[in-house]
């Protein structure tokens, strides 16, 4: 009985030929090539387009629907938690289940057949053709009751998934009536289209190109100018290590911004369980690929 409520309330809107997302992206591209028209420019614009980029992506995607929902690096305060998840939807890269369910499935599955990204497919999948095209490896229902049970029992997480396309339309009306026709097409299209593309340099060009400080078993490399351009998430052969870390950036000199923005809310008292590898962790891992 507790099942059929949960398939009752989970949303049933899971693509599985890609159809719709692709005709989003395609509406997504066109519209930014609005920027390209002098008189939609604005400085505000560009300066709305930035904050929204670095809430939505920055704290809402990589803080929020990675490291916090997706491998439960830290714990937040339930409030700063549902108000985290909310920026992540507005990151406009799908309802928190799925993508959480579809995250978990890519470590599972690591760059072979069951991963929704297989980075071993090519570049141009691994970056956004596995998002529109038929792709086998996207979590089913069952799939996404089994991967993410944590947010599938939480009404608010259920409650985002069924909402998230409405919240953009929400803050799109809002650039509309702030700022008007230009803080929507940079607050909205030129911010979207930058974050998915930088998201998808994680699941392409750090699948492929950078260094490997672990042998993890799949292609995950650190990249340091896509860590730079997606706060931290491109060194990604220290997460493929260590998923659960908080910290991506394990050398000095991986600058990790998302694990600089966990340190300011820990020392704020708004986070606790930041999970990090201890260093005899790191040394043992190393150790054991001699
Ligand atoms: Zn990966
Ligand atoms: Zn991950």
């Amino acid at each position: 009985m507790q099942n059929t409520s949960f398939q009752s309330t989970v949303p049933t809107r899971i693509p599985t030929d890609g159809k719709g997302t692709g005709i989003g992206l395609l509406i997504l591209h066109l519209g930014t090539l609005l920027a390209f028209i002098p008189a939609t420019f604005t400085w505000s614009g560009v300066a709305v387009a930035i904050v929204l980029c670095n809430l939505t992506g920055g704290i809402g995607l990589s803080l929020g629907y990675h490291r916090m929902l997706t491998h439960q690096s830290l714990r937040v305060p339930r409030w700063l938690n549902h108000t985290i998840a909310v920026l992540g939807v507005l990151g406009m890269e799908g309802g928190p289940i799925t993508w959480v369910a579809t995250h978990r499935r890519h470590h599972a599955n690591s760059d072979s057949a069951g991963d929704p990204h297989n980075g071993r497919r090519g570049l141009r999948w691994s970056h956004m053709e596995w998002l529109y095209r038929p792709n086998e490896a996207r979590p089913t229902q069952d799939e996404m009751q089994r991967l993410t049970p944590d947010l599938m029992s939480d009404p608010f997480y259920r409650f985002l998934e069924r909402t998230n396309l409405y919240w953009q339309i929400g803050l799109g009306l809002a650039l509309l009536l702030l700022g008007g026709v230009s803080w929507v097409i940079w607050g909205m299209f030129v911010r979207v289209i930058f974050t998915i593309h930088v998201t998808g340099l994680v699941n392409s060009v750090a699948h492929n190109f950078g260094y490997q400080t672990y042998q993890t078993g799949d292609e995950s490399r650190n990249n340091w100018w896509v860590a730079l351009l997606t706060w931290g998430d491109g060194w990604h052969n220290n997460h493929h290590a260590f998923p659960s870390s908080a910290r991506h950036g394990l050398r000095w000199f991986e600058f990790d911004t998302t694990w600089l923005t966990i340190c300011t809310l820990k020392a704020l008292g708004l986070a606790d369980s930041v999970r990090i590898p201890t260093p005899e962790a790191l040394t043992r891992r190393l150790e054991a690929e001699r």
